[in-house]
């Protein structure tokens, strides 16, 4: 009986203890902008070390695009090069929400 509450509890704090890194993993993630080998622009977020939306490869990654919908390699662009209507068009565009 004390055994299986124990398991209850642990299992708890567990649940808990994931939300809660998910939660934070989030808040550290770093907005970047990427741009498709088809040319679209859109936001993604990077958290340094963790990727699982996402094959990296070097600075070059793979993985959908969330403006023409398909798989593509995709690298980091910086903004300072992009035009005003660039920058908004590519913030307005939010891939997966993930690392
Ligand atoms: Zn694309």
């Amino acid at each position: 009986m004390i055994g299986a509450v124990t398991g209850v509890v642990v299992l708890v704090i567990l649940v808990v203890v994931v939300i809660m890194s998910v939660g934070s993993a989030r808040s550290y993630g770093i907005e970047r902008i990427a741009r498709c080998r088809a040319g679209h622009l859109f936001t993604s977020t990077v958290i340094p070390g963790a990727s699982i939306k996402a094959v990296r490869l070097g600075n070059v990654r793979f993985q959908r695009c969330p403006v023409g919908h398909h798989w593509s390699l995709v690298s980091w662009v910086d903004p300072s090069t992009l035009t005003p209507e660039e920058l908004a068009a590519a913030r307005s565009r939010h891939d997966i929400r993930l690392p």
